[in-house]
């Protein structure tokens, strides 16, 4: 299948982040239980104004799960979901939204030496750790479930998939580790903990976590 491509700064962009000597590779799971968390926010507010959607705030949550065998860290959320034209332009076009502006950040240790932790790096900081990620998607109140996947610059496919319900799941392979870099650290429930703690706990959805025992 031909691959679309990114446009030409997000390829830079995305070259430099892959490849950056930015060491806070372990935000990246922030980015991705950021996006979740935006995704149950945009989901809960259209709830305000949309009888159809059945969920309130109660009802929304992130789910991380692990597969040691497989490499691989996915996150879960039942938010609002993206059509094929919002993986086009959320996904294919990187910094295009918000992914630069100024965030809020929680927490002392991201302060100062960190500068590009305190914005947010968005979703292609999953690129750091990850040589594929895949997202399969379906969007509150369409039929239609996407799979976005990418191993990087060089571009990405969308497909049709099955889902049975609106949201999101990313699927995260880690990339194998090197001297110096211990990727494999990021399957272990204990490490993920600790980013959670570290990174994400003002997320207001609960993060629950599974872990596949091997
Ligand atoms: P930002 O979050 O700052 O907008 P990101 O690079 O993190 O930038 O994400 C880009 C866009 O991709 C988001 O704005 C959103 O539209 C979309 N997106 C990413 N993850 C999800 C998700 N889990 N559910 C729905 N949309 C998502
Ligand atoms: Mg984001």
């Amino acid at each position: 299948m031909a691959k679309e491509q990114f446009k030409a700064e997000s390829k830079r962009l995305l070259d430099l982040m892959i490849n950056s000597i930015y060491t806070h590779k372990e935000i990246f799971l922030r980015e991705i239980i950021s996006n979740a968390s935006d995704a149950c926010d945009k989901l809960c507010y259209q709830a305000l104004t949309d009888d159809s959607v059945k969920l309130t705030r109660k009802d929304f949550k992130i789910d991380l799960s692990v597969n040691k065998d497989a490499r691989t860290i996915t996150v879960t959320d039942n938010g609002i979901g993206m059509d094929k034209e919002d993986l086009e332009n959320n996904l294919g076009v990187i910094a295009s939204s918000g992914s630069y502006k100024f965030k809020q950040e929680v927490g002392d240790d991201t302060k100062d030496t960190d500068v590009i932790g305190q914005f947010g790096v968005g979703f292609y900081s999953a690129f750091m750790v990850c040589d594929q990620v895949t997202v399969r998607t379906r969007k509150f109140g369409s039929d239609t479930a996407y799979q976005w996947q990418s191993s990087g610059a060089d571009g990405y496919t969308v497909t049709e998939c099955d889902k049975s319900d609106a949201g999101t799941e990313v699927i995260m392979h880690l990339k194998d580790d090197t001297e110096d870099e211990h990727y494999s650290e990021f399957l272990e429930e204990w490490k993920l903990r600790e980013l959670i703690k570290k990174y994400s706990d003002y997320i207001r959805f609960p993060i629950r976590m599974a872990v596949t025992k091997t």
